[in-house]
């Protein structure tokens, strides 16, 4: 049986960080709240006031977490945090990020977005020589790298430590001298640079997984961390180096797709332009004669308003979802998932009934949820539903951080469309094209992404020895 070896090491999670403002950890907890989309099972922020660190960690939503009495605890001027998605068996306050350790040169608190695909070899290697690792996170591995490292300074150690690491990582690292943040090489996570202009004139930095942080805190978007880019930000003010031999960036297509928040701008582009335009390409390589357009909510959205536009049909709001619940897809235990989509949407009868409906979500999973929106939206009296979905089907599974389920679950790796159309009971269903989706996506900044579970082309493949290690053809 074929196993996804990443499940316990899954780490698509936000990050944030803050230099020089007297409540770093209230602004912290601010940047994480507006991030809590990309990670629900556990938060943590770690401050420094220029003597001591303090840690206040929990399981939980950001807001349940961060009391006030929790936000007291934290005083200092430099803060980073971290919000933890998991998948089953990473359970846990011991894997909540982030992460933080005494080594030769000080302390170190380190926050990581991403999954490293040879984190079960370094560690195995780590742990032949003595070493001892109090999480399953691979995050802990960087820790380790860094600080067994003989490097002279944090930043040597840093360079020398992320250079044995293959995988996905955008990082940000607190230490006595400031925050590092780190993007790998080939940019598969994003990772944004704001600022706040301080009263006394300087600036306040920030780094934040995307920038819908940044315009909660009324911050100014500076820039994205580059690819391979290093960024030291202390009391000179932000430095940034370059010190890993340059690849073919692979941002992932998928933030844009559907994991980034929509009013965020990621990789140099609004999330929110991007999925419409994505809506836009699909309505002119599969457009359906149908009476009303409506989207599966929240992540459907902005595509299925650019396909309405394209095909000059009305938007209407067909579905309607109860926001206090978190994404089915998250719920650990199957019978929450299954029971999910119900509990999550419903239908609006009146823009339904006795029309013909195309109905837009931005990708398909297992189908599951399809297949329940589908027969939801004909018992609301629809005479046909035409599902239009936003990206190509997903046949293969993500290593760099994206829950994705094993190979045999995803229904777009086992079948043919005209097979999936049938299990969802669609009258008709169509994808975006592979090229469709990166001409759409494509631009100066990035000519080139990751669109791996897409197409099954890895930009960082498997070596022999990392497959077998995580017993992944089993
Ligand atoms: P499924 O029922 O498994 O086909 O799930 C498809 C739905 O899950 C779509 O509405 C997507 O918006 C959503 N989705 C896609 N990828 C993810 C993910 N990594 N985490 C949570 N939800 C997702
Ligand atoms: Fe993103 Fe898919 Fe690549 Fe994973 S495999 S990084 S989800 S594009």
């Amino acid at each position: 049986m074929t196993v996804n070896p990443f499940d316990k090491f899954h780490e698509e999670c936000a990050v944030f960080g803050i230099y020089g403002h007297p409540e770093a950890a209230n602004l912290a907890y601010l940047g994480l709240y507006a991030l809590q989309h990309r990670g629900q099972e556990g938060s943590g922020i770690v401050a420094y006031d220029g003597r001591q660190f303090f840690v206040e960690k929990g399981v939980g939503l950001v807001n349940e977490i961060f009391t006030q009495d929790r936000l007291r605890r934290l005083p200092g001027h430099l803060a980073i945090g971290h919000n933890r998605y998991s998948t089953a068996g990473g359970g846990g306050l011991k894997n909540v990020q982030p992460l933080v350790a005494n080594y030769a040169l000080g302390t170190l608190a380190l926050a990581h977005n991403g999954n490293l695909i040879n984190a079960h070899l370094l560690r195995a290697e780590m742990e032949a020589y003595g070493a001892i690792f109090q999480s399953t996170t691979d995050t802990e591995v960087i820790i380790h790298l860094i600080a067994h490292s003989q490097g002279r300074t944090l930043l040597e150690r840093v360079i020398e430590g992320l250079g044995r690491i293959r995988g996905a990582y955008s990082l940000v690292l607190l230490s006595e001298q400031g925050l590092i943040a780190v993007r790998d090489p080939h940019g598969l996570r994003p990772l944004s640079i704001g600022r706040l202009k301080q009263q006394s004139g300087g600036y306040v930095w920030l780094v934040a997984s995307e920038s819908c942080a940044f315009d909660l805190l009324e911050a100014e978007f500076v820039r994205d961390v580059k690819p391979g880019e290093v960024v030291v930000i202390n009391e000179q003010g932000l430095s940034s180096h370059f010190p890993f031999p340059p690849v073919q960036p692979a941002p992932c297509i998928f933030e844009y797709v559907y994991f980034a928040r929509p009013d965020s701008q990621i990789f140099g582009r609004e999330v929110y332009a991007l999925r419409r335009r994505l809506g836009q390409q699909l309505a002119k390589e599969s457009p359906v004669k149908a009476d009303v357009v409506i989207a599966v909510p929240d992540s459907g959205v902005p595509a299925a308003l650019g396909y309405a536009a394209e095909i000059g049909l009305p938007y209407e709001t067909g579905l309607v979802r109860n926001h206090y619940i978190g994404r089915t897809f998250i719920e650990p235990q199957q019978s929450i998932r299954h029971f999910g989509v119900k509990i999550k949407l419903n239908t609006v009868r009146d823009a339904l009934a006795g029309r013909r409906v195309v109905v837009i979500d931005d990708s398909i999973v297992r189908g599951t949820t399809s297949r329940k929106i589908v027969k939801m939206i004909r018992q609301a009296g629809a005479t046909e539903v035409h599902m239009r979905i936003s990206s190509p089907p997903i046949i293969s599974p993500c290593y760099y951080g994206i829950d994705t389920p094993t190979k045999e679950e995803l229904i777009g790796a086992a079948r043919p469309v005209e097979e999936i159309a049938e299990f969802i009971t669609a009258d008709s269903l169509r994808y975006l094209s592979l090229e469709g989706m990166l001409s759409a996506a494509r631009d100066a900044q990035n000519p080139t992404f990751c669109t791996a579970c897409f197409s099954d082309q890895y930009p960082i493949p498997l070596l022999p020895e990392e497959s077998a290690q995580l017993g992944l053809f089993e």
